[in-house]
C-alpha cells in the first residue's frame, strides 16, 4: 500500500512531530515545506534570504518561491514512491497545484487535520522557541502565524471534506497516543 498523505493543523498542533513519526511507520518520506526554507535560510541560499522576510513575519512564503521548491522534490518520483507532506498545501492554490502534480494515476490516501485547543497551541510554541530558537517563534509572530491559518488554510478544510478524505484527529495528549490515532483512520496501518 502507497501512502499519500498531507497533515494539516494550526502551528503548533504537532505537525511536524507526528509526520516524522507515521512517516516511519509507513516507510514513507516527509516533505516538510518549513523545514526546506529553514535549511535554506540556514545555508543563506538567495531562496533563503527571501523566504526569512515572510516567515520572519509569520506571513506566508509567496508560491513564486514556494511552488518550484515541491515540484523540485517531486520530481524524483515521491509521488510514486509515496509521502507525508507537512506545511504543504497551505492554501487552496497550493492544494490545486498538488493536484497537478499527483495526477490522475496518484491520489491522496488521507488528510489529516491535528486538533488542539488554542490555549494548548501557544504553550506549546512558546515552550519550542525556548528549545529550538526558531525566529518565527515570538508571540507576535505567533499570533499572526495562527491568523495566517484561519484565513488562508482553513479553506482547505471544506476543500478536502468535500473530496471525502479528510479525517479530523484530536491531538491533544501524549505524543505516542496520537500517533495511534493517526493510524488507526489508515488502511493497513498497525498501531
Ligand atoms: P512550519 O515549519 O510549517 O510552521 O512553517 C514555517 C513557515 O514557513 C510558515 O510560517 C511560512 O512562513 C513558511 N511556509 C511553510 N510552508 C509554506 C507553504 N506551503 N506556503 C507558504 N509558506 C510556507
Amino acid at each position: 500500500m502507497t501512502y499519500r498523505i498531507v497533515m494539516l493543523g494550526a502551528p503548533g498542533s504537532g505537525k511536524g512531530t507526528q509526520s516524522k513519526l507515521l512517516a516511519k511507520k509507513l516507510g514513507v518520506e516527509t516533505i516538510s515545506t518549513g523545514a526546506l526554507f529553514r535549511e535554506q535560510m540556514a545555508a543563506g541560499t538567495e531562496l533563503g534570504q527571501l523566504a526569512r522576510f515572510y516567515i520572519d513575519g509569520g506571513n506566508l512564503v509567496p508560491d513564486s518561491v514556494t511552488v518550484p521548491m515541491v515540484e523540485e522534490h517531486f520530481a524524483s518520483g515521491i509521488a510514486e514512491r509515496g509521502f507525508i507532506l507537512d506545511g504543504f498545501p497551505r492554501t487552496v492554490a497550493q492544494a490545486l497545484v498538488l493536484d497537478q502534480m499527483l495526477g490522475e494515476e496518484n491520489p491522496l490516501t488521507a488528510v489529516l487535520e491535528l486538533w488542539v485547543d488554542a490555549e494548548e497551541v501557544v504553550n506549546r510554541l512558546l515552550s519550542r522557541a525556548e528549545v529550538e530558537h526558531r525566529s518565527d517563534d515570538t508571540a507576535d509572530v505567533i499570533r499572526n502565524r495562527i491568523e495566517v491559518y484561519r484565513e488562508s488554510t482553513k479553506p482547505l478544510h471544506d476543500f478536502y471534506v468535500e473530496r471525502g478524505i479528510l479525517h479530523e484527529i484530536n491531538a491533544m495528549g501524549e505524543i505516542d497516543e496520537v500517533t495511534n490515532r493517526l493510524c488507526s483512520v489508515l488502511r493497513n496501518c498497525v498501531a
